[in-house]
């Protein structure tokens, strides 16, 4: 602990010893505190048994917790800067295994198949890059990769809204999309201080559990995910309005009546009210005569 990453001296130690400077277009906001990372460590639910995998490993300070607490740890960094000091800090863990590459561009079912046993547990564990935050994690989940949960840390504002629920402000397309996947919870809300250079928002940690499947039926997700979006289009308007909008070049009035009608849904009531099933519900009875 006393060797740990994650402090503010050792930090500046490694900036200055290898001439780093920080990016900001990545999203470079480096922890510094390890008590932070034991907590995040331990809302991730790892053990010795649990392969991880990391996005975005920086310095190596979470990266080296995950060495210590779980199997193996796969961290994909963008900056190939970050490389030769990653090999560096970490080198006393023999478990760790860093892949230059772009997440988004990653093939991550490779990297899985390469490193971990296939009947393995595998968990995302992260302190994201802002910019990218809902990209990474969509694609992740639309991949439908055999990881048992994300556990990551990104602005709170977003963590909100992917773990909201019906009838509050942070409620959207967001929320159903994400927790069509997953069961979300925000585990903690993390102060600006632990980071070096701060960044300008606030931070929480959210915990994605990944469901064995998912909570609704739908015949196309595609066409589910439009019509929610549809649905919170304009936020002030009722669905019957935001429904006309979106089915406006296939639907007139009395069928997107109709329609409502079928999914015994209340077309003065708004998107914000629906939950997952009634929206389930909506995509059903829509779908049928949009075919
Ligand atoms: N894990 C480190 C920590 O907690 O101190 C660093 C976290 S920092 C918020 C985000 C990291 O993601 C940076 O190291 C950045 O270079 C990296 N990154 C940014 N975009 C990326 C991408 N598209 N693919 C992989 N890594 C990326």
């Amino acid at each position: 602990r006393q060797k740990a990453i994650a402090t503010p001296n050792k930090t500046k130690e490694i900036l200055n010893k290898f001439g780093f400077s920080f990016k900001k277009s990545l999203g470079q906001n480096f922890l510094i505190d390890v008590n932070i990372l034991e907590r995040i460590i331990h809302h991730a639910g790892i053990n010795k048994q649990t392969g991880t995998i990391e996005i975005g490993p920086g310095m190596g300070a979470l990266t080296e917790q995950l060495a210590i607490h779980s199997n193996r740890v796969v961290a994909i960094e963008i900056d190939q800067r970050l490389v030769p000091i990653l090999k560096e800090t970490l080198e006393d863990y023999s478990n760790v295994e860093i892949v230059n590459e772009d997440i988004l561009k990653a093939n991550i079912s490779k990297i899985i198949d390469s490193n971990f046993e296939t009947d393995q547990k595998i968990k995302v564990v992260a302190n994201l890059p802002y910019y990218i935050t809902t990209p990474i994690l969509m694609k992740l989940l639309m991949d439908r990769l055999p990881v048992s949960s994300f556990t990551v840390m990104i602005q709170k504002e977003v963590a909100e809204r992917m773990a909201a629920q019906p009838n509050t402000k942070s409620y959207g397309s967001l929320s159903i999309a994400v927790q069509y996947y997953t069961h979300a919870s925000v585990v903690m809300n993390v102060p600006k201080t632990v980071f070096m250079p701060q960044p300008n928002v606030d931070s929480s940690v959210l915990h994605l559990e990944v469901r064995d499947s998912p909570p609704v039926e739908v015949e196309d997700e595609e066409f589910f995910f439009n019509l929610v979006q549809a649905c919170f289009g304009q936020r002030r308007k009722t669905l019957r309005n935001n429904l006309a909008r979106h089915f406006s070049s296939t639907l007139n009035k009395e069928q997107i009546e109709i329609h409502l009608n079928k999914a015994e849904i209340d077309g003065t009531r708004r998107g914000e009210s629906l939950n997952m099933e009634e929206f389930a519900r909506l995509a059903r009875a829509f779908t049928i005569k949009e075919k």
